[in-house]
């Protein structure tokens, strides 16, 4: 099911690389619409409802869960996409998908993970979100995982260490030869910092953490605040922020397709195979909007990630990530019967590497809360259920 309008550069089904066990053709979707279908329908999603990046979930129900940055990311992917006339199902795939290895507690959970599994072949959260696809998610009866095609497998390995890629065959090759992936897999990647830079910002204020003041220093967020003002002199509070943010968004995500249109058109590849033999990108900003999207990272890993109250969550979330890990490679019979499985036949493959796996693949999964909860239930005297 090919659209007529797709450019010659953008993924098709007729040209995808296929799945890793040969399935019939979808009766009414393309093959990744199916591939769409198949993540929302996946555990790990739904529990992105409860995980967190920056704040804990149960900081706040007014902040975003990785559940609702996903739903983000797709939607600005998919109007870059369309407007590219690249393939809009297979971005819509990506981004749904982009975040389902991540563990509870955003970015602190993943290092103190990656820090237990140190001499196990460490903890990568874009290698984790290709594993839950392709071994965890436990719901066919013909294969594990999901079965994914190639395209949106592709698109989901954003980074990897170059060990690990060289254990990945066709999909790890890219990270040995730094070449680029489809241009549905670098617009997802973009629409991912775009998402998260904003939203961190809208999050950091509504927390009380960063203030209007301190962002006027940023010239991204300053000029759209001047023309905000002069055009509505009057506005304040929770409206002023939002006006503010969704221009920032449009600017960029404008600037991403005018410039991406700009690199296409110069090159002019004439297939998605061409795309993959680069060297760089085409899928970015212009260096202006790039200066300020640096700009506006380095604002928020000083400001924000930094922050005392960021920080105070930041140590609760490893410490209790480190002793779950502890326990539960110490005793894996504190696990339940399925995880005790998991790690006997992990165990098999590969002894103690297997085994940590195996306890990783556990943890990773948890959502913030359950891992809260499960933390108390092994730690705290007093509650013994
Ligand atoms: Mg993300």
């Amino acid at each position: 099911m090919t659209s007529p309008t797709l450019a010659p550069y953008a993924a098709c089904d007729e040209r995808s690389r296929g799945r890793r066990f040969s399935e019939a053709a979808p009766a009414y979707r393309s093959e990744f619409q199916r591939d769409r279908d198949r993540i929302v329908h996946s555990s790990a999603f739904r529990r992105l409802e409860y995980k967190t990046q920056v704040f804990v979930n149960h900081e706040g129900d007014m902040f975003r869960t990785r559940l609702t940055h996903s739903l983000e990311v797709a939607q600005i992917g998919r109007a870059v996409a369309r407007a590219l006339r690249l393939n809009e199902d297979l971005t819509e795939a990506i981004t749904l998908a982009h975040d389902l290895g991540h563990t509870p507690f955003g970015h602190a959970g993943q290092d103190a993970l990656n820090e237990c599994m140190a001499a196990y072949g460490g903890f990568e959260h874009n290698l984790q979100s290709l594993r839950v696809v392709d071994e965890l998610e436990d719901r066919y009866a013909e294969f594990r995982g999901l079965n994914l095609t190639f395209e949106t497998r592709e698109g989901i390995l954003k980074h990897c260490a170059r060990d690990h890629a060289a254990t990945l065959g066709d999909l790890g090759r890219r990270f040995l030869s730094s070449t680029q992936p489809g241009l549905e897999a670098q617009i997802a990647n973009i629409a991912d910092a775009i998402a998260y830079n904003n939203h961190d910002l809208d999050d950091g204020l509504r927390a009380g953490l960063i203030s209007i003041e301190q962002l006027c220093e940023l010239p991204s967020f300053e000029r759209e605040y001047q023309v905000v003002m002069e055009n509505h002199p009057k506005l304040g509070g929770r409206r002023l922020v939002h006006e503010i943010i969704r221009r920032m968004i449009n600017r960029q995500v404008v600037d991403l397709i005018a410039n991406s249109q700009h690199r296409l058109a110069e090159t002019a590849p004439a297939n998605v195979d061409e795309v993959r033999a680069l060297s760089r990108p085409l899928i970015g900003f212009g260096e202006a909007q790039a200066e300020e999207h640096r700009a506006l990272k380095r604002f928020l890993r000083q400001e924000l990630y930094q922050h005392y109250r960021v920080l105070r969550m930041t140590f609760k979330a490893h410490k209790v990530m480190k002793d779950l890990f502890e326990a539960f490679f110490t005793t894996p019979r504190l696990l339940p019967p399925e995880h005790q499985q998991h790690v006997r036949a992990l165990e098999a493959q590969a002894g103690d590497h297997g085994r940590a796996r195996a306890v990783a693949d556990y943890v990773a999964g948890m959502t913030d809360r359950y891992a809260i909860a499960l933390h108390g239930r092994l730690f705290e005297p007093g509650e013994l259920t």
